[in-house]
């Protein structure tokens, strides 16, 4: 039977309404939805965490969104549950809670999910003129403070102190107590971040002040130049309408003594009208084998060192750089990097970016295992060379039964107490079946043995588990990358 006209004609309107308010099949919405979250989330945390992510369903105020490793859980709960929601929210006022579902076949399947990278292409950066370096005046240029080094980001330990106090009472009163301002000490301990660091606070009290940071090296080839073209005299005049010049690595002013007379006239000229002068150098200045008259200049006033930072000062630093990474890591693996590095910050930093570079690729978090395993990256031969490359490096230990439960707990979110406790719940019978599975495969535990590390169950018990997981492994190619993950993380099958 056909429909009468009169019953299509009303029709019609309804289905176009339906359609309109529905216009949103779940991946339109959950596109909307991402449009609004990518622009609060650094990009590669969005397109880490939220790749390969879709909405699955939707019943009456509550959606639920896919995610593709079971590992993704927990961090979406603690750390975008709520903009989700919020975001959602703006797209459909009618959306309530979300509820999120773990579904391995969301996994690069552009059926059901996204290519993140073509709906949200990564935006060509402004590019700054010259990005190095900007124009202060005429014929006078400084580099670009990095805004990342500024006095509240610097730790300050007891190697630090003095240093930290003298930076920020200069950033405060700049040309008055402290001029110059001398730092030094080794490679790596934060010297240049110190001397950014001034450089931006002054600029952030007196936005106008000309603040010019420059580098040994290139005031050097600045003063090579202006002699090859007789322009000595111009150069001179222009550094005069400085109100701050911060010369990283004076060292590497010894040897060349037309840029040190040079730099003489100028830091003369600068000190007389108040204008403050910060150096740094990798030694006192009495050591650097400079004319006199400069070292003199140097020491009238305030000399500061940074030492290497003991274990606390360490941990904090790290802890420190993990939250300006917005890197997710346990304290535990902060602890190793900081009772096994110990030469400097930037060696401390080299680790973190590596650990932030393999979460961001692989979607790893870092444990202990995966840092030791930078670490040894990192040195060429540890074993063979230790004191030269500053890390000790802890022997290799072997996995034991204890190491399982805790990796896989960790995979799956589930507690090691409920994976071997009596519970039948979905979600901790997976996260059981492998731990034994890997138990018998890798460390060779019988099935006896087995069933009593899990609340004394029958041995028959375990070897269907055995059976199970063996076989599930087989049919689900998600669940054999998710074993061979944990695998690698405790360093099986190698
Ligand atoms: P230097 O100039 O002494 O060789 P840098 O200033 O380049 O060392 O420091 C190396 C890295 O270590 C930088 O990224 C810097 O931010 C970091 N760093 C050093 N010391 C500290 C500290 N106390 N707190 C925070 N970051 C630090
Ligand atoms: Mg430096």
């Amino acid at each position: 039977m056909t429909s009468s006209p009169s019953s299509s004609a009303v029709l019609v309107p309804a289905v176009v309404l339906r359609d309109k308010g529905d216009s949103s099949s779940p991946q339109d919405l959950w596109l909307a939805i991402l449009k609004q979250i990518e622009p609060k989330l650094p990009r590669g945390q969005f397109i880490t965490w939220f790749k390969d992510t879709a909405l699955l369903s939707r019943d009456g105020g509550t959606v639920v969104v896919g995610l593709p490793l079971p590992m993704a859980l927990n961090w979406h709960m603690e750390n975008y549950r709520a903009m989700t929601i919020e975001a959602a929210r703006s797209c459909d006022a009618t959306i309530e809670k979300i509820a999120y579902k773990v579904d391995g076949g969301l996994k690069d399947n552009r059926e059901r999910s996204f290519d993140l990278l073509e709906h949200f292409p990564e935006k060509k950066r402004r590019k700054l003129p010259g990005r190095q370096e900007v124009k202060m005046a005429e014929g006078i240029v400084s580099k670009i403070l990095n805004p990342h080094y500024s006095l509240e980001s610097f730790v300050v330990g007891s190697n630090s102190r003095l240093a930290h106090a003298a930076c920020q009472a200069v950033a405060a009163h700049p040309g008055d107590k402290y001029n110059p301002l001398f730092i030094y000490g080794g490679v790596g301990l934060g010297k240049t971040h110190l001397l950014q660091a001034t450089g931006n606070a002054i600029l952030k009290q007196m936005p106008k002040a000309t603040v010019v940071y420059t580098t040994t090296e290139d005031f050097t080839n600045q003063v090579i130049e202006a002699i090859r073209s007789q322009k000595m005299e111009q150069l001179r005049r222009r550094y005069r309408c400085v109100d701050v010049l911060i010369i990283d690595d004076v060292q590497f002013l010894a040897n060349k003594e037309r840029t040190q007379e040079e730099f003489f006239h100028t830091f003369n000229a600068l000190y007389e009208d108040c204008k403050q002068v910060i150096l740094s150098a990798d030694r006192p200045p009495q050591e650097l084998q400079l004319e006199d008259r400069l070292t003199s200049r140097f020491e009238r006033g305030m000399i500061a060192d940074v030492s290497p930072p003991d274990y606390e000062t360490r941990l904090a630093i790290l802890a420190e750089k993990a939250r300006e990474y917005e890197l997710f890591i346990d304290m535990s693996v902060l602890q190793f990097i900081a009772e096994h590095t110990t030469r400097n910050v930037r060696e401390l930093e080299g680790i973190l970016m590596q650990a932030f570079a393999q979460y961001e690729l692989e979607q790893r978090m870092p444990t202990v295992k995966s840092i030791a395993e930078i670490m040894r990256k990192l040195s060429k031969d540890p074993y063979e060379e230790e004191e030269v490359v500053g890390f000790q490096v802890p022997p290799k230990r072997a996995a034991t039964f204890q190491d399982v439960l805790e990796e896989v707990s960790r995979y799956y979110s589930v507690s090691v107490n409920d994976m071997i406790g009596a519970s039948r719940v979905r979600e901790v019978l997976l996260p059981r079946q492998i731990a034994m599975y890997l138990g018998k495969t890798y460390l060779r535990m019988s099935y006896v043995r087995l069933g009593q590390m899990f609340s004394n169950r029958d041995h028959t018990t375990v070897m269907n588990a055995m059976s199970k997981i063996e076989k599930k492994m087989q049919d689900d190619p998600q669940l054999l990358r998710e074993v061979r993950a944990i695998e690698q993380e405790l360093g099986f099958g190698r």
